[in-house]
């Protein structure tokens, strides 16, 4: 069962913020593995553009480690891949620069700016981009999260891009609808029979959704230090899986069917009240000599959180009454994605109370260890009377799609590959970036009102043990974070 791959057309793709972090970590990795497998055409060029002063040889070269750093590479296909690369010296807020990019760009070609650069600089890069002649109705531009701190620089980042481009050129990159397994979740649920009839309150007890990260805040501890989990997060990322997760089937998987159903859950969530809400910041850990969250941002009084729980309600016709339980944190005591949707218990039990219930669980793993578990009831073996059981109907990808299914790709190459092919299916709309600033708002605001001190907990642990409250109130846990 290998992947088809089918070739994109010849391409210029000129990459602002070339000589940066992501460039080196994701973007020229993803590449290069696209051209390796036959993707990206020989006669497709990548234009490294950045205020450093190099030339194509010391790009090419800066290409090739970041490339052996981050991906495996093989001589023959590297050397062919780093052909296709050019540099130009440009300022993105000066004229510097400009009439060389535009004397390497060819005509007649699908044309992408990645603006991989610090978001104050999106504005000041859709304008000279078009002010010099190098954009036209086709041409796509890709940015970068985060998109805004909150609504009003979110609007003010749209209209600055939409004073230049058309909403249908501009992708703005989630890289988490970039995994195969997020993809995944539409795949499960709107290609199979067996979920969809039961996906509503009707059938469905709650549903929690947790991203776990073992890492701390590592060395971008400025940054996160204003951001904190609800916007590196909790706005995007786990927002993005709760549309998946509960909007209605769209009519189409094309890019404006999907987006309209995602904006739809997005809008009918309720706002969220203070003791809905747990924010967690992670202490020193006992074994690794990691920094805690406060000495990693040079800051002993930070009130950032490092961790978030909460309960959403969405107010529609399917969801009305079902809570979804979201959590993210870092320094937690494993790294993984999971969603669990937790069915209702049978309405009767034939067989007694003593019998023991047990409600179905589906269990989506996004990672590690990619695949879903159904726990269904079944009966206790042996004599003795009836008791019940619980027990999981378990599929991990890799090991049903068998050594051929390979490795996915990562979701910058499938993303990079949906700009050339112009399919903004994976892209945040620019509305729905607004719709979920318009939630998270009053939640900070509400923070920074009242002073909020986030909650301790270790590194290490499963995050505050508030959070096990938030449920336990409502007679219900948390599944493991390993699951
Ligand atoms: P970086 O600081 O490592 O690199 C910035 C790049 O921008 C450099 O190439 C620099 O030369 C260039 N640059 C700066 N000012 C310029 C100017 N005036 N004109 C032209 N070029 C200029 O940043 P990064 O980590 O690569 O991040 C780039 C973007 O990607 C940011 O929006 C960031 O938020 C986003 N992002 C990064 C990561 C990551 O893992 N690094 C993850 C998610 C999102």
């Amino acid at each position: 069962m290998v992947s088809r791959v089918i070739p994109v057309d010849p391409f210029d793709l000129v990459i602002f913020g070339g000589t940066g972090d992501l460039a080196r970590r994701k973007i020229l990795p993803a590449l290069y593995q696209r051209f390796r497998v036959g993707q990206m055409p020989p006669d497709a060029r990548l234009i490294g553009a950045a205020r450093s002063s190099h030339d194509a040889a010391d790009y090419r070269a800066f290409a090739e480690a970041a490339i052996r750093e981050f991906s495996d590479a093989d001589r023959g296909s590297l050397a062919a891949f780093l052909d296709t690369l050019d540099y130009v010296t440009v300022d993105a807020s000066g004229e510097t620069g400009w009439a060389g990019l535009a004397e390497r760009l060819q005509p007649g070609r699908v044309r992408a700016f990645y603006f991989s650069v610090a978001p104050g600089l999106f504005g000041d890069l859709a304008e000279r981009v078009r002010l010099h002649g190098l954009a036209d109705a086709d041409t796509r531009i890709v940015v970068e999260k985060p998109f805004g701190r909150d609504l009003g620089s979110a609007r003010a980042l749209n209209k600055a891009l939409a004073a230049h481009f058309d909403e249908s050129q501009i992708y703005r990159i989630d890289h988490y609808l970039g995994k195969e397994t997020v993809q995944n979740l539409m795949a499960i649920r709107f290609g199979n029979m067996l979920f969809e009839p039961l996906w509503n309150s009707q059938y469905v007890d709650h549903i929690q959704i947790t991203v776990a990260e073992t890492v701390g805040v590592g060395g971008r501890g400025e940054y996160y230090d204003r951001a904190g989990a609800m916007r590196d997060m909790m706005q995007n990322h786990l927002m993005q899986l709760l549309c998946l997760i509960a909007m209605e089937p769209p009519a189409k998987f094309d890019p404006d069917a999907v987006r309209d159903e995602k904006l739809k859950v997005i809008r009918a969530l309720d706002p969220v009240p203070p003791h809905h809400i747990v924010r967690g910041q992670y202490g020193a850990g006992d074994s690794d000599n990691q920094p805690s969250y406060r000495e990693a941002v040079d800051d002993p009084r930070s009130t950032t959180e490092s961790y978030i729980a909460l309960k959403a309600h969405i107010s529609n016709w399917r969801w009305a009454g079902t809570p979804f339980y979201l959590r993210t944190g870092k320094r937690l005591v494993a790294r993984s994605s999971v969603i669990n949707v937790a069915f209702k218990d049978a309405p009767h039990s034939i067989f007694g109370e003593e019998a023991g219930r047990h409600a179905n669980l589906l269990t989506i793993r996004l990672q590690p260890n990619e695949g879903i578990t159904l726990r269904v009831t079944i009966k206790e073996p042996g004599p003795g009377g009836m008791r019940l059981v619980d027990v999981p109907l378990d599929m991990t990808f890799a090991e049903a799609l068998g050594p051929e299914g390979g490795d996915p790709p990562d979701a910058y190459e499938r993303l990079i590959m949906d700009v050339i092919r112009g399919n903004q299916t994976l892209f945040m709309r620019g509305d729905e970036v607004e719709a979920a600033w318009a939630w998270t708002d009053p939640i900070i605001a509400g923070w920074e009102a009242r002073g909020d001190v986030p909650k301790p907990y270790d590194s290490g642990s499963v995050g505050p043990a508030e959070a096990d409250q938030l449920l336990k109130r409502d007679q219900r846990q948390w599944r493991g974070i390993n699951p």
